[in-house]
């Protein structure tokens, strides 16, 4: 499995499954190939399988929470003047995030496939959390990768995770950061038949990516028959951050039919455009294979993965879900990059103004919508808000003892 990002033009592998466009595939060695296969084979066999589906859904119901409302964000569309601001409350599903849809579907996939070895890597900590919660509730031993720079940004989130019994095992090449946990996942899934890869998002070889927005699209089915119901109308806009693209593919899923739907994608801009300040990899990315797919990636001179950066420990991650590569390149959808500063304003706003605090990855979304609002008069916008900002309130209030924020008055 290649572990860094190669020019596209040296890989002749172009015969596998799970394209989208020229983006996706399955650039891997035969080994993960077969392992790949069988997790392929298990996921179409009981996708739409009936008991399949009742066991995911009592989950989805009893565990999670679901369905998450549609809320109208009244206060903040009138301060705006502008578009009515509608929000996917992902945050409030067991655990805070929309992590848990897709952990739930490939756990059950997992117990089809008789594996209780379970492997995960994460970011920013909400993955793991959901992993290791979701074993915890199914008896399976739970190993979580991840950068020792994120174990420090999210120490909570490490602390959760020790609790539910999983084991967290620190990634300390490179930046120490999500790329290195993929990394290190990756390995121990090669070397440990045994294992099943609990992957986080809308990422890696086929079929993680179609899996991953199967089991996400539960958000965007969801949404569109709430948002009927409430307002009679399909939305203008759906917008979504993009770190990986799971909760933006699970709700763009829902509305890519509807042409009339803009979709739009808020990437990390980070503190500026040159390599190593920001993550947004479609927006400032060129094609190239990471972790065994071929997507929009942010390489370095050498043509290897570049240092990404974001605010949010969620978004920093050198590449992005080829299906959204592909919905860039046919022009389904649109890809933005938003600032800290603008997800940190963001953040307040909505904390001010409605009394929900964001995860500061769900807040790059709702700045894009702030953002536009002015402009929309008489119409309306959906965001997923894919997390609760709980998780965030230790770094926040870090950065205001540092003076490099303030809270707003
Ligand atoms: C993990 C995470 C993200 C980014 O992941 P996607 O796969 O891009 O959805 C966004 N928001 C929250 C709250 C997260 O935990």
């Amino acid at each position: 499995m290649s572990t860094t990002a190669q020019n596209t033009n040296n890989n002749t592998n172009e015969n596998s499954l799970g394209f989208f466009g020229k983006h996706g595939g399955q650039f891997v060695s035969p080994e993960i190939k077969e392992r790949l296969d069988e997790v392929a084979k298990c996921f179409l066999t009981y996708k739409d399988d009936k008991d399949f589906l009742s066991e995911l859904n009592a989950l989805y119901k009893h565990f999670s929470g679901r369905p998450t409302p549609i809320f109208y964000c009244e206060n903040l569309s009138k301060k705006l003047g502008g578009a009515d601001i509608y929000l996917k409350r992902e945050d409030l599903n067991h655990l805070g995030a929309h992590k848990l849809n897709n952990v739930l579907g490939q756990m059950l996939l997992a117990k089809r496939m008789g594996k209780t070895k379970i492997i995960a890597e994460t970011g920013a900590g909400q993955h793991g959390v959901a992993t290791a919660a979701t074993a915890a509730l199914f008896g399976y031993e739970c190993t979580v990768y991840m950068g020792e720079e994120d174990m420090r940004r999210q120490e909570l989130n490490v602390l959760r995770m020790r609790m539910m019994g999983a084991k967290v095992v620190a990634a300390k090449s490179g930046q120490k950061t999500l790329k290195e946990a993929v990394d290190e996942a990756l390995t121990a899934y090669a070397n440990d038949k045994d294992t099943f890869y609990v992957l986080g998002s809308a990422v890696g070889p086929y079929p993680y990516p179609e899996l991953v927005r199967h089991f996400q699209s539960i958000i965007g089915k969801e949404a569109r028959e709430q948002f009927l119901e409430q307002t009679n109308t399909l939305p203008n806009m759906v917008v979504a951050c993009v770190g990986g693209g799971s909760n933006a593919i699970g709700i763009f899923s829902g509305f890519i039919n509807d042409k009339d739907v803009a979709l739009i994608g808020a990437e990390p801009g980070g503190r500026g455009n040159n390599l190593g300040d920001h993550a947004a990899s479609i927006v400032h990315g060129q094609e190239a294979i990471l972790h065994g797919f071929k997507s929009y990636c942010i390489i370095d001179e050498k043509g290897e993965a570049g240092p990404v950066y974001s605010i949010s420990a969620g978004l920093d991650y050198p590449s992005v879900g080829p299906e959204h590569a592909h919905l860039k390149d046919i022009g389904r959808a649109d890809y933005k990059a938003i600032t800290d500063k603008e997800a940190v304003d963001a953040f307040f706003m909505l904390s001010r103004t409605q009394g929900i605090i964001p995860a500061l990855e769900s807040a790059h979304a709702l700045a894009y919508a702030i953002k536009v609002a002015p402009t929309m008069k008489g119409k309306s916008i959906l965001v997923c808000l894919s997390g609760r900002g709980d998780k965030d309130v230790d770094q926040i209030s870090q950065m205001i003892k540092d003076n490099l924020i303030q809270l707003p008055k």
